[in-house]
């Protein structure tokens, strides 16, 4: 008889996003008449933009004829969609990434979580807390979390608890870790690393020999100029960081799936004898053996995104959701609630107004306001006490969420 990775079975259910749902659903059978609001989805509105659905079609129709099928893609990505991902992201900042420190995935879900497999399960992992639960649970399926304890938290994890008193930005961590994901801006706190907060974090692993696993997959939404868009852009980086990029909530690809990872060729982690390897071999390894490749077709339109219609429609649809996260801002702060976040992201975290645990403010909104977010300690022990807004609504339920909430 087989026996199961066991790690697997370590991690409680998702219960977060199922529990919404059930509770949302009981109370809409209940009240069957009443319009509620969903202001809790991380899923996007718009549709893709034309560009993109033009690259599709062109590349669908390229498969009828033998003289421009393509078959397998190659495994780390097409050298259109590095190049222009390499001109457009990188190079136009300043920064220079080469096209093969470029792999091009399915999306950053899958690069985060599968990030783990070229790291030893002896690696301490440290983790903010809230953070997006990926990087946590793939901790625990590659056996580097531990057990987790009642309180939902893993024995060996490192937690970097994110708060009011840090503008829950993470502080560097108190004990020797190994690994540290990063993600800015932030899910769910939307809050977002200056190149002086981002430079410590470099510093630091750079003394510390650790390595940052930096996710950017909201870095569309950044508005302020002192916020990186990339951990590249701090000196040193290149020697501690792997970056992961995303074209879900940028350009309407959260159902198309694509994305993309960086490693440059100066990152490196220690093997038994204690030599330096580097990481772009191991992950290219990695991919070359477990990942066939994105899809053609979703490439070209990947590529599609960086055309001079493309920059335009993308913009128009980040503006949107960027004027969505700011009328959320402001008409929560008009409500009277404590918020924080949807500057640099399309996420906006509210306090409870008087200190209401997450789960009862989730039903407060739901039962009274007819409008559903996510209740932040479902993101960890210190989103206790907050609650989620994403701005991916349409503009008219904005409207009517912050007239309700005003209303008192
Ligand atoms: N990283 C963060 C922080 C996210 O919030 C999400 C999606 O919600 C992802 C990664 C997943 O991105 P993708 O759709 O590219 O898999």
């Amino acid at each position: 008889m087989p026996k199961i990775n066991e790690n697997f079975i370590k991690i409680p259910a998702s219960y977060l996003f199922s529990e919404v749902a059930r509770r949302v659903n009981e109370y809409k059978k209940s009240k069957p008449d009443h319009r509620v609001i969903r202001m809790d989805i991380g899923d996007i509105k718009l549709p893709l933009p034309d560009a993109c659905v033009e690259a599709m079609i062109k590349a669908a129709n390229e498969q009828r004829s033998a003289s421009t099928f393509r078959g397998y893609a190659p495994d780390y990505g097409y050298d259109f969609l590095r190049e222009a991902i390499r001109n457009n992201d990188f190079i136009s900042r300043g920064v220079d990434i080469k096209e093969d420190e470029i792999f091009i995935s399915d999306g950053a879900k899958s690069d985060t979580g599968n990030i783990g497999d070229i790291f030893s399960a002896e690696n301490r992992v440290a983790v903010a807390d809230p953070a997006y639960p990926v990087y946590v649970d793939t901790s625990a399926m590659g056996g580097r979390a531990g057990v987790p304890h009642a309180n939902g938290q893993w024995s060996d994890l490192v937690y970097l608890p994110c708060n009011f008193s840090n503008d829950f930005l993470p502080a560097l961590p108190g004990v020797k870790v190994d690994l540290i994901y990063l993600c800015s801006p932030n899910n769910p706190t939307g809050a977002a690393f200056t190149h002086a907060k981002l430079a410590e974090w470099v510093d630091y692993a750079r003394k510390s020999s650790a390595v940052i696993l930096f996710d950017a997959a909201y870095e569309a939404f950044i508005t302020e100029a002192d916020v990186p868009h990339s951990i590249f852009e701090i000196d040193g980086a290149r020697e501690v960081a792997i970056e992961f990029r995303s074209f879900s909530k940028t350009a309407g690809f959260t159902g198309t799936r694509c994305g993309y990872t960086v490693v440059p060729k100066e990152v490196t982690a220690r093997n038994e004898r204690g030599d330096n390897v580097s990481l772009n071999a191991l992950w290219g390894r990695r991919q070359s053996t477990k990942f066939n490749g994105t899809a053609y077709v979703i490439q070209r339109a990947a590529e599609a995104v960086y055309s001079a219609e493309g920059k335009m429609q993308v913009k128009k649809l980040l503006d949107f959701y960027k004027e969505n996260a700011k009328a959320i801002r402001d008409g929560l702060q008009r409500a009277g609630y404590t918020v924080f976040g949807g500057t640099n992201a399309p996420y906006i975290w509210a306090q409870t107004p008087n200190s209401e645990k997450s789960w009862d403010y989730f039903d407060y909104l739901l039962k009274e306001k007819n409008i559903v977010v996510t209740p932040g300690s479902g993101f960890g022990s210190c989103g206790e006490g907050y609650v989620r807004f994403a701005a991916f609504g349409r503009q008219e339920d904005t409207d009517e969420a912050i007239r309700r909430l005003t209303e008192g």
